[in-house]
C-alpha cells in the first residue's frame, strides 16, 4: 500500500510511538522550566509532533509566548530526559483518580469530562458516535520520570529510544483550546523526531526544497496569479502566464472528455433559494456558502457545486436508456466560504473552476462508468508523473443515517459495494474510510504527494443514489418503464485553482514544455541579430510555438539569466554564424546546449514535445 510509505505515521507504527513519545518528553521539559504551565494536548503528527501549552498572561495582559532561546533551553532539557532512559509506564485510572491527577491542569479536566460524556476524545477531537465511545471508555495514563499525562498510548518503552540527534524543535505557533477562537489562546511547539540523524537531515532538506517551490513564492516570481487585497481573500487573479496553464489543463480535460463522449455545457455562477433548497445544499451545505443575495423578493445564491445545474439539465427532456450513460461536463465555477484562516494560497480559495461531469447511468452501467473514471484519474496522474497516491473511499455510518447520510442503508450498501469492485478490480492503492462519506453516497477522495513529498487532497467523485431522486430524474428503461439513473460526480482535474498549486510545487516551476506559459526565448547575441532573432520568433509561432523574442538593451548574459528565472525550457541563442546557416544554438532549461541546431529541426522537435505533451526538454 504506498500510503505507508508516506511521511505520516499511521496510529501505532514506530515512528508514531517514537514522536508521542517525545511529545511528552517535551511537555516534562516546558513544565520544569516553566513551572505552572497548563498543557493542553500533544499529538504525533506528519512529520513529528506538538504539544500545546497556557503559559498564562504577560505584563500587559497577552498570552504569554516562547521565544527562540526558550526553545533551545527546552530541547537540551529534553536530551538530558531521553539519556535517563526512563521507562514508560501505564495504567487505567478511574475518573475520580484522573481528576485528582490533573487537579491542577484543568485541561485536562476538562478532557476527562469530554471523555466520560462520550464528547471528544484523547486529544480533543469531537467524537461522531458518543454512545459507542462512552461504552468503550477507558481512561489510562501513561507515566515516565516525574511526568504522567492522560493518555492512551502506544509509547516506545523507554525515553532513551528517541535517537538524541534525529530530534529538533521547528518553531512555535498559537493555538486556540480545542480550535474554537471562544477559548484560550495556547502556545504550540512544533517538533521533529525521526528514527535517525540522516532521516532528520533528509526532512530539513526537504522542508528547504519546499520552501523554494512553495507555489506563493513561485506564483510571483513567475507571474501566474495574484491576490488582491481589494478584490478580497480567497480569490485568485490569473496573469497571462498562469491563464495558459488553465487553458492547457483545460484543453487536455477537454481533448481526454470528447474522446469518451462527454458533452459540455455551460451553467449561470447563480440560482435561485430554490434550486439550492431542492438540492439539499442548503440543508447541508450552507455555512460553506456566500449568503444570498436579494433583488424584487428573489434570494439568489452563488453556486458552491455545478451538479444542481447539470440535473436540471438532464430533467430538461424525456431520456431513455438508449441515452445513457449522459455525461455532461463543463469547466464550471464554484464559489465556497472558506473561513478566512483555512485560505491557503491556490489550495483553499473561495472561487475555483472545477473539472467537474456528472456521468448519468443505469444501474448496470455504474461500474463499467466509475471503472472509466478510474482509468481518467490513472492517465493523469501518469501524465503528470504522479507515483505516489491513494484513493480513500469513505463510507457511511449507520448511527448517522438520517442525519448526516440518506436515509436509506440498502442503497448505501449497493452502491459501496460497487465502488469498492471497481477499485479492487483497478488495483489502484485505496482505503476505506468509514462515516466520511458524503451526504448523497460514498465518495473517493485522491491524496496525492509531490516529488518532494509535499501531501494534497487532489480529487473526488461520488456515487450518487440520493439527487436523482430529490430532483425525480427518470429515464424509460428497456421495458418501457420509468427508471431513475444513478450519476457519478467527478472532477480528476479538482479544481484549476489547487491543481495548479500542486503542479508548480511538484515541478518547481520547471514545467513540461506544453504546460509552460513561454516555450522559447530567442535571445540575440548583440542588436546586428535581431532581424534573425525575429523570423526565428515568427517561425516558431507560426508552429504553434508559445515564444519570444528578447530584443531589449541588456546584455546577452543577463538575458539568459532572465530567461532562466523565468524557467523557460528552451533559449535560442542567435548571431551572425546561426543567421548565416539557418541554425540555433539551444540552451535547455537543463543546462544542456546543443550549438548548430537547424531551425526546421528544433522546430519539429518543439512540436513533438509539446503535442505528445512529453515531460522531456
Ligand atoms: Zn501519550
Ligand atoms: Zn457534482
Amino acid at each position: 500500500m504506498q500510503a505507508q510509505d508516506s511521511a505520516e505515521p499511521y496510529e501505532g507504527s514506530e515512528l508514531f510511538k517514537l514522536r508521542h513519545t517525545a511529545a511528552h518528553v517535551m511537555a516534562q521539559a516546558v513544565l520544569e522550566l516553566f513551572p505552572g504551565a497548563k498543557l493542553g494536548i500533544g499529538p504525533p503528527v506528519v512529520d513529528g509532533f506538538y504539544y500545546d501549552f497556557d503559559l498564562g498572561l504577560d505584563e500587559n495582559g497577552r498570552p504569554r509566548t516562547f521565544a527562540q532561546a526558550d526553545l533551545e533551553r527546552i530541547e537540551k532539557r529534553m536530551r538530558q530526559i531521553i539519556a535517563g532512559k526512563h521507562p514508560l509506564r501505564t495504567k487505567v485510572v478511574t475518573a475520580d483518580e484522573a481528576r485528582e491527577l490533573f487537579a491542577d491542569q484543568p485541561y485536562k479536566l476538562e478532557i476527562i469530562d469530554g471523555l466520560l460524556r462520550g464528547e471528544f476524545n484523547e486529544y480533543g477531537d469531537d467524537v461522531e458516535d458518543r454512545q459507542r465511545a462512552i461504552d468503550n471508555l477507558v481512561i489510562s495514563t501513561y507515566r515516565h520520570d516525574t511526568f504522567e499525562d492522560l493518555c492512551k498510548g502506544p509509547h516506545v518503552a523507554h525515553t532513551g529510544l528517541i535517537p538524541v540527534d534525529a530530534f529538533q524543535l521547528m518553531s512555535t505557533a498559537a493555538a486556540y483550546w480545542r480550535g474554537d477562537q471562544s477559548r484560550p489562546m495556547l502556545q504550540r511547539i512544533y517538533g521533529t523526531a525521526w528514527f535517525s540523524k540522516k532521516d532528520l537531515k533528509r526532512h530539513l532538506q526537504l522542508l528547504e526544497e519546499a520552501k523554494k517551490r512553495d507555489h506563493r513564492k513561485l506564483g510571483r516570481e513567475l507571474e501566474l496569479y495574484i491576490m488582491d487585497e481589494e478584490v478580497g481573500p480567497g480569490l485568485p487573479l490569473w496573469l497571462p502566464n498562469g491563464n495558459i496553464l488553465r487553458e492547457e489543463l483545460e484543453k487536455l480535460a477537454h481533448e481526454m472528455e470528447d474522446a469518451a463522449g462527454y458533452q459540455r455545457v455551460a451553467t449561470p455562477h447563480i440560482a435561485k433559494e430554490e434550486l439550492f433548497r431542492h438540492s439539499g445544499h442548503l440543508d447541508y451545505y450552507e455555512e460553506s456558502m456566500y449568503p444570498p443575495m436579494e433583488r424584487e423578493d428573489i434570494r439568489y445564491y452563488l453556486k458552491p457545486m455545478n451538479c444542481p445545474f447539470h440535473h436540471k439539465i438532464f430533467a430538461s427532456k424525456p431520456r431513455s436508456y438508449r441515452d445513457l450513460p449522459l455525461k455532461l461536463a463543463e469547466y464550471g465555477m464554484i464559489y465556497r466560504y472558506e473561513q478566512s484562516g483555512e485560505l491557503f494560497g491556490l489550495m483553499r480559495v473561495r472561487a475555483a473552476q472545477q473539472n467537474d461531469a456528472h456521468i448519468y447511468c443505469a444501474e448496470d452501467q455504474v461500474e463499467a462508468e466509475f471503472t472509466a473514471v478510474i482509468d481518467l484519474y490513472r492517465h493523469y496522474f501518469s501524465l503528470f508523473g504522479i507515483d505516489r497516491y491513494v484513493m480513500r473511499l469513505s463510507l457511511h455510518e449507520r448511527s448517522q443515517l438520517g442525519v448526516k447520510y440518506a436515509d436509506d442503508e440498502a442503497a448505501w450498501l449497493k452502491a459501496e459495494a460497487m465502488a469498492r469492485r471497481v477499485m479492487k478490480a483497478s488495483g489502484v492503492p485505496f482505503v476505506e474510510a468509514r462515516g466520511e462519506a458524503a451526504f448523497y453516497g460514498p465518495k473517493i477522495d485522491v491524496q496525492a504527494w509531490s516529488v518532494i513529498g509535499r501531501e494534497f487532497s487532489l480529487a473526488t467523485n461520488q456515487i450518487d443514489f440520493v439527487a436523482p431522486a430529490r430532483f425525480g430524474l427518470t429515464f424509460t428503461n428497456r421495458d418501457g418503464q420509468p427508471e431513475m439513473p444513478y450519476c457519478i460526480h467527478r472532477a480528476p482535474l479538482g479544481a484549476h485553482e489547487r491543481y495548479i498549486g500542486f503542479l508548480i510545487e511538484h515541478y518547481g516551476g520547471n514545467f513540461p514544455v506544453w504546460l509552460a506559459p513561454e516555450q522559447v526565448r530567442v535571445i540575440p547575441i548583440t542588436d546586428d541579430h535581431h532581424d534573425y532573432a525575429r523570423r526565428v520568433a515568427a517561425r516558431l509561432s507560426e508552429a504553434g510555438v508559445r515564444v519570444h523574442a528578447d530584443l531589449g538593451s541588456d546584455r546577452m548574459g543577463a538575458k539568459i539569466r532572465a530567461a532562466q528565472l523565468m524557467r523557460v525550457p528552451y533559449m535560442a541563442v542567435v548571431g551572425g554564424q546561426e543567421a548565416a546557416a539557418e541554425t540555433l544554438a539551444v540552451r535547455y532549461r537543463d543546462g544542456e546546449q546543443r550549438n548548430d541546431t537547424p531551425l526546421g529541426e528544433f522546430v519539429a522537435h518543439a512540436q513533438k514535445r509539446i503535442r505528445t505533451r512529453s515531460g522531456e526538454l
